[in-house]
Formats: C-alpha cells, structure tokens, sequence
C-alpha cells in the first residue's frame, strides 16, 4: 500500500492519494449525489467562528458576492451530465454560502427552477434543502421554498446567551431573537419544510441546557459540529472536553422517555456501533459522495478543509472546464473516496476504526505534515465512542 510520505519529501498540502496506484489495486471510485452551491458569497453576519471567513483560507475574498445566472446554468448541466453518465434517479443539491438567502425570494425562486429544469431533462430529480442562517426566513421567502420544495436547515447555537455569544452581526449585536423568529415561522407553517438545526459545540457550554434549549421549535434532526481545529489550531479546552460534552448530551437524549429528536452524528455512531454503515463523512468508513461549488464556478473539496491553510479547499477544478467526472480521479477528492487506503498508521491500529473512521478530514490536519493523521478529536471521539458502547444494552464487541 502506497499510503505514507516518503522520506525527506513533503507531505501534501491537501488531503491525496496516488490515484494511478488506487486504480491499479481495483479501487473505483462511486458517482457525487451531493452539490453543494455557493450561491452566495457573502453573509450578513459576522460569527466569529465562521469556517469561511475566520480561519486560514480567505479565497472567498476572490469570489464574486453572487454566482452568476451563467455559472449557475453551466454547474447545472455538469449535475445533469454526472446523473445521464451514472444513471442517477435523484442528486441532492444544498444551497450554501454565504448567506444563499440573500439571493431573495425571486433569486431562489429561479435558482431551483434553472437547476431543476436542467438536471430533469437528464431524466434526474433535484432534492434541494437549503442551509441558512436563520435570519431571512421572512413569510415570503417561506412560502417561495415551499413553492418549490426546498428544505431548510437552520444553525442555532442553543440558548439566547449560547447563540448570541458567537452569531452577531458585523456591529456586533445578537441574531438569537430574529432566527427564532424564522424558525418559529418554519416549523408552525411549515414543518414539512423544517430539515433540522445545526448547531457548533461551545465546550464551555451546559450541553444538557444546550440540547433543551433546541427542543422547542420540534427540530427532526439535530447536527452537533465540532469547531474546526486541527494539529496546528487545535480546540479550546483541554483533551477530551468535547467527548465529555457529547457524552452528557448522549445520556440526556438516550434516557428520554420518548425519541425528542434524531442527533445525526449519535445516530451514525449508535448504527455503526451496532454494525451498520454510517452515513455520515466523518463517522465509519464511508466513501465521501459530496462535491462544492463556489460562486465562480471553482470546484471546492469541502469546506472543513478551510482551517488548515489559504486554498486548502480549492481543487484547480471548475464547472467551465471540467465535469464532476474529472473530480471523481482528483487525488484530494479520491481520498475521501478511499477509504482505509487515506488513513494514518495509528487509526488503523486503532481498535475504534470501524466506528470512528478517522475523524472529518479537515481536522487531521498537521501543517506542513499532511493529513495523514488522527483527528485533532481522536481523545474526545474515543471517549464518546466507548460511553456509548458502555451503555449499549448488551455487550457489542470491537470489530478490530
Ligand atoms: S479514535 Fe483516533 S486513532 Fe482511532 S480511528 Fe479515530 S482518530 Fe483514528
């Protein structure tokens, strides 16, 4: 296995593996369901954690504020090529930013329809969930993604206190009061629409308080991130205080008397624990099928990538020039892709592989060594990882 960095030359400054040799060994790489369109670049806040704009990489700065009707249509036709191409039914497209729903009501409104109408005429069918900040989430713009059914995700730190803290304006005031505004809207007119809440762990936080603070709008799922760190950023708190965190919100979700609420990533650990296979990135050994497009039409990796350094996402790729094919044999986007092959020699050592996977890549990252490593969160995942086995009705042993 060509998995490790020779001596004495450096390690990539992406994630990436030898592509030829993958192919050679009978690898092949499984289509992209999931695009994620940077509709907007820009944001009308300024969360002081924000992946885009607060760490390492700043090439939004380069980006235009919106992507353009002729990007749009150009990154539309490569979807429907990759679906015509691998006979896909259905394809997933999330609408990111930014803030996308800066695009307006009419904006969306003929963004859905482009997209739709170009992706149907390959015989495919275009899902759309969008992920906002809340805060634009007016009447009309509910009845408008209602209109043309698309789901909304929401971020939501927990409490007025908890969000306000990190989601504020750039003059620096809280949006608590006007997201809850949206998400009451969303879920009493429109809890069809309502896809869940996403919400970045403050480990400092009560996480019993934080977790019943995002009841009452009845979320159907709940997406608890870990802030973006890794080897040369690692997170605030000393080891493990994220896993003691995620802990206390496992017990507190698992022990009420009936199911509040899916919590995505302990659902994917309760299933991979259990044996199955995760459908989450960053849980398991799972084969990465999402793709992002920024608003120029540069074709990105994912954005957790952003942390480690300037154009640590980017892949030299872009809808004008290149089909979702040529991502498919890009080595940063073949790594999400390989499984086992991409990993660090201590995870697989480690007798947690099969339920962890190795942590969401951007977090493995060591400057100037590479991504070849643990997580920055392997001690917080070990420790989650063996509560819940602990607390597992009956004993379910290791896989490795
Ligand atoms: S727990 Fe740590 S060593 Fe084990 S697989 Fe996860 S990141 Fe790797």
């Amino acid at each position: 296995m060509r998995t490790n960095t020779p001596a004495g030359r450096r390690a990539p400054d992406h994630p990436a593996v030898d592509v030829a040799a993958l192919l050679d060994e009978g690898w092949r790489p499984v289509p992209l369901r999931q695009f994620v369109l940077k509709i907007r670049s820009r944001c009308n806040l300024a969360c002081d954690y924000c992946i885009i704009y607060e760490h390492a990489d700043q090439t939004w700065r380069r980006q235009p504020h919106a992507m353009a009707p002729g990007t749009l249509r150009q990154t539309a036709r490569r979807i429907a090529e990759h679906a015509a191409r691998h006979g896909l039914q259905r394809v997933r497209i999330v609408l990111h930013g930014g803030e996308p729903l800066l695009a307006g009501p009419e904006g969306v409104a003929h963004l859905a329809r482009t997209v739709r109408d170009i992706v149907g005429e390959a015989g495919a069918e275009a899902d759309f969930t969008v992920q906002t900040n809340g805060t634009l989430l007016s009447g009309r713009m509910l009845d408008v993604l209602a209109e043309h059914r698309i789901r909304v995700g929401v971020s939501l730190d927990g409490d007025r206190d908890a969000h306000d803290a990190h989601r504020r304006t750039a003059a620096g005031r809280g949006s608590y009061d006007r997201v809850m505004a949206g998400l009451r809207r969303l879920s009493g007119e429109h809890p069809d629409l309502y896809a869940g809440l996403l919400c970045t762990i403050d480990a400092a936080s009560d996480p019993v308080a934080v977790y019943e603070s995002l009841l009452p709008t009845r979320p159907p799922v709940i997406d608890f991130l870990l802030p973006h760190a890794h080897w040369g950023a690692p997170p605030q708190g000393p080891p493990g205080a994220y896993g003691r965190w995620l802990a206390a919100v496992f017990d507190r979700w698992a022990q009420a008397p009936r199911k509040e609420t899916s919590v995505r990533m302990l659902d994917e650990l309760l299933h991979t624990l259990l044996g199955g296979r995760s459908r989450l990135d960053w849980v398991g050994i799972t084969r990465t099928v999402s793709v992002f497009v920024e608003a120029d039409g540069a074709i990105h990796q994912n954005d957790t990538l952003r942390t480690g350094h300037d154009g640590a996402s980017a892949s030299g790729l872009d809808v004008f020039r290149n089909s979702f094919d040529d991502v498919l044999l890009h080595p940063g986007f073949a790594a999400r892709q390989a499984g086992e092959r991409a990993l660090a020699g201590a995870c697989l050592r480690c007798p947690e592989l099969s339920v962890c996977g190795g942590g969401e890549f951007g977090h493995r990252y060591r400057p100037g060594a590479g991504y070849r490593w643990p997580t920055v969160y392997c001690t917080d995942l070990l420790l989650l990882i063996r509560h819940m086995r602990g607390r597992l009705p009956r004993p379910v042993e290791q896989t490795r």
